[in-house]
């Protein structure tokens, strides 16, 4: 029998790039017949008609599998309802708005057939904002300092996982999810592909600024107890000049002249506080990672899975 190649497709109000996108996948994966293929769709709460186009198309074809959510619970939580509904002896996983171009996902196919676990595409140019072409450099820089794993700059989660590495990921129950992280965390052979990120072709981001800290934060929190670490490091920093702000004030004092006012002691005062405040809510920060895996509440809810596969 033929290997299995499963596409997961995270959906969130896509309905103008659907169409578009399942015309653009189903002809090129005419041109290799060497695999079957199924193609995973998980809408993830959208507002639009998305479900609808999704289920016109499952009609007709019977490797769609649609994964209808009760309510949307984000980007990580869909393609992990992806990778734990695919069958696939690989599993592709891809944005839909075309941004990442179906075509290169034959090139980690290759790469996967010479034998690599894990191929990710690496975006060689993208088409996107400065300030998110800035934001994401400095991120990704910062996160290769201070994570305690090696995660390649420049990836998304546009990349092929091998099967024995999907069941791997499956065992991961945490709630605030980085999967890029994860990736790299379980090892494996891995290796890049280069690419051009296109735009996006219809409708807007569903990553609007504040998911996108959200996240760039359960990457950080997830992977690193660096902001722990600088707490303590903060702390005698400020210990440090707080000890040679006594030296002046003793030395002043002992020359005669009289300790400058109140001015100094508020400023001090508000200093402290906001880094304490601050650091408290690193603290803080981690205690709320900790509840959540504490309840740990399912991961997703379905409302209705839509497939022709009969077990
Ligand atoms: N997406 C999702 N749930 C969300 C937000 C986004 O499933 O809450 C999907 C979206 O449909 C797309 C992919 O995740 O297929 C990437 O999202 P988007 O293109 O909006 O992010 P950007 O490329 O702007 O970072
Ligand atoms: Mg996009």
């Amino acid at each position: 029998m033929n290997k299995l190649i499963s596409y997961i497709f995270p959906i969130y109000n896509e309905s103008g790039n659907i169409e578009l996108l399942y015309q653009t996948i189903t002809d090129l994966l005419k041109q290799n017949q060497k695999y079957n293929y199924e193609l995973i769709f998980i809408n993830d709460g959208s507002r639009d008609d998305s479900l609808d186009k999704l289920v016109a198309l499952q009609h007709h074809d019977k490797r769609i599998t649609i994964i209808d959510f009760a309510r949307n619970f984000g980007h990580q939580i869909a393609v992990t309802a992806g990778l734990d509904q695919a069958a696939g002896d690989a599993v592709i996983i891809m944005d839909s708005d075309m941004q990442d171009p179906p075509k290169v996902s034959f090139e980690l196919i290759k790469k996967w057939e010479e034998g690599y676990d894990v191929v990710y595409a690496q975006r060689r140019t993208r088409k996107d904002t400065a300030f998110k072409k800035l934001s994401a450099d400095l991120y990704y820089r910062t996160l290769q300092k201070v994570a305690d794993i090696n995660i390649p700059r420049n990836t998304g989660d546009f990349r092929l996982i091998d099967r024995k590495v999907v069941n791997e990921l499956k065992r991961f129950k945490e709630h605030n999810r980085f999967l890029r992280g994860m990736v790299s965390f379980v090892g494996f052979k891995q290796v890049a592909v280069q690419f051009d990120r296109d735009e996006r072709n219809a409708g807007e981001t569903g990553y609007p600024l504040k998911k996108m800290i959200k996240f760039a934060a359960d990457g950080i929190f997830s992977f690193s107890t660096a902001p722990l670490k600088l707490i303590s490091n903060v702390g005698y920093l400020i210990a440090g000049i707080s000890f040679l702000g006594i030296l002046y004030a003793i030395a002043i004092k002992v020359s005669g002249t009289v300790v400058p006012g109140w001015t100094f002691i508020v400023t001090s005062v508000l200093f402290i506080g906001g880094i304490q405040l601050i650091m408290l809510g690193v603290l803080g920060s981690y205690i709320g990672r900790i509840y959540t895996e504490a309840q740990d509440r399912p991961l997703y809810m379905v409302n209705t899975i839509y497939t022709s596969k009969s077990d």
